[in-house]
């Protein structure tokens, strides 16, 4: 098969097919503008073949043994592993980021692969206590059925790939509809994988297209189980909106405004050195980059400095040099949010440039911003670009308070007493807080989720003894 198979086509039911509107757009490399394939412009028609698919496919993928599923999801796992370099690259055209961003995104969807297929070959529920005398109680792992999955394109193969994997793993099927900006890393090369590993017919869909045209219908469609959305705080409340009353299944993986804790006892330069990862890695454009800085006085100017000079010396430009820390924005639209509605405004309302706050087409200079205030957009926004902003308070409390008035995935805190900051961590209202580390390198084993409902079943192992009032000979009337 053709590598990439960046070539403006669906993949339902199997079958490599256009949109059926015929429409197609160009897929471009950041770095360089060029043109470097096409993706179909999918709507609501091609949204209803591919879910009609997936649900006629998905009780046979059900039914077959977790070794054969797995053996599947290992011969997919293959596709990838043998263009594994040529992945590499298209991630790094297509999302700008350098290698090691890309080699991570790769590896881990990877990861996800080879762990679901272990998964669900093993332990698939529990018995249960009996809750009375000769009852043998079991619960098992159910598949929802027919999974919709609409993801971003920051890491588009592994944030496809942590619901994908587990989900196929455990007799689901799915449609998946890719971020516009990355659809063959994210989306082509999957269903590439998933003709080459003869996956059968709707098991797995895959419809590109833009976010109104091809993800709203997606998002709203009666016949998907679950729709698990990984994007931005705004579309995600449309979709949480548009399903509120209808009990339906999804699940919003969305953004927020993470703060990154120095503490008055942290050592500023390990901090520092953090504080690239957390806030530059991929150019800040990740769900659990550090948006927010907060930085207790006595450390703060040791902090600024040491961050700035590090943040400086870092080199922007195509990320095949293999000497550039940053790449290319994903888009002028990001580049435009990031600077007129965030650093602009800032400055305007008193924060202090230290260091970047220009950019040259899609490559932003990495960017501090010293004395920021709770009232910015810098301190209030998610960031989502290579900008670090400071804002220095008096007392940990404040710090603690700061951080937890406004939504967050992930926090770091520095300090050198450990104690202190597992105490600090334990007040900090994010799902996953560091001490002394920037934002986590996750293994896709925390990542996994099985993408099954329990089902409680009950098995009456003795004759069943009925109640007296079930066994009362009937009246003569009745
Ligand atoms: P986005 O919400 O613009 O797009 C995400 C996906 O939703 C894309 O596939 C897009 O086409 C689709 N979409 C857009 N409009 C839609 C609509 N009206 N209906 C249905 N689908 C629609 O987000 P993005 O710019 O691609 O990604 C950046 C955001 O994603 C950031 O806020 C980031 O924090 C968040 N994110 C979260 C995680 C996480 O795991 N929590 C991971 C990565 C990114």
């Amino acid at each position: 098969m053709p590598f990439p198979p960046g070539d403006g086509r669906l993949y339902i039911d199997g079958a490599f097919v256009p949109a059926s509107s015929g429409l197609t757009a160009a897929v471009e490399e950041k770095a360089t503008g060029k043109v470097i394939g096409s993706y179909a412009l999918g709507a609501a028609a091609d949204i209803d073949r591919a879910v009609a698919a997936a649900r006629a496919a998905q009780p046979g993928w059900a039914a077959l043994s977790a070794p054969e599923r797995a053996a599947y999801l290992r011969r997919f796992a293959g596709y990838l592993q043998d263009h594994y370099e040529e992945l590499v690259e298209q991630s790094m055209r297509e999302t700008g980021g350098v290698r090691a961003k890309a080699e991570d995104e790769v590896g881990t969807g990877l990861k996800q692969l080879a762990l679901s297929a272990v998964q669900v070959s093993e332990n698939a529920g529990d018995i249960l206590p009996p809750y009375k005398a000769g009852k043998l109680s079991l619960s098992r792992a159910v598949p929802l059925g027919v999974l919709g999955l609409i993801t971003p394109w920051n890491y588009p193969m592994n944030l496809a790939m942590r619901a994908l994997a587990p989900g196929l793993a455990f007799g689901n099927t799915v449609v998946l509809k890719p971020a516009e900006l990355t659809p063959v890393i994210g989306g082509q090369v999957l269903a590439a994988a998933a003709r080459y590993a003869q996956l059968p017919p709707g098991v797995l869909n895959v419809v590109t297209g833009d976010g109104p045209g091809a993800g709203w219908p997606l998002a709203r469609h009666q016949g998907v189980d679950m729709l698990d959305f990984t994007g931005s705080r705004e579309v995600g409340l449309a979709i949480d909106r548009a399903a509120a009353g209808e009990l339906r299944d999804i699940r919003l993986e969305l953004g927020g405004s993470n703060a990154f804790v120095v503490l008055d006892d942290a050592d500023t330069e390990l901090a520092a050195d953090c504080a690239m990862i957390a806030s530059l890695e991929f150019q800040g454009q990740t769900c659990i980059s550090a948006s927010r800085h907060i930085v207790q006085r006595a450390v703060a100017d040791r902090y600024l400095a040491a961050v700035t000079r590090r943040a400086a010396a870092l080199r922007v430009g195509d990320p095949f040099d293999p000497t550039v820390a940053l790449g290319p924005l994903i888009s002028a639209a990001q580049v435009e949010r990031l600077h007129r509605t965030i650093v602009e405004p800032s400055l305007a309302m008193g924060a202090r440039l230290v260091t970047g706050g220009t950019y040259d087409g899609l490559f932003y200079r990495p960017t501090v911003l010293a004395d920021v205030t709770p009232e910015m957009p810098a301190f209030r926004e998610e960031i989502f670009g290579p900008v670090i902003p400071v804002t220095v308070v008096d007392t940990e409390a404040e710090a603690v308070a700061l951080t937890n008035g406004l939504p967050m995935l992930m926090n770091s805190v520095f300090t050198r007493d450990l104690i202190r900051g597992l105490s600090v961590a334990e007040r900090l209202q994010a799902g996953e807080v560091h001490v002394n580390d920037a934002h986590a390198r996750h293994g896709a084993d925390n990542q996994m989720s099985g993408f099954t409902r329990r089902q409680w079943i009950g098995l009456q192992r003795t004759p069943l003894e009925l109640p007296t009032w079930a066994t009362a000979p009937a009246s003569e009337e009745s």
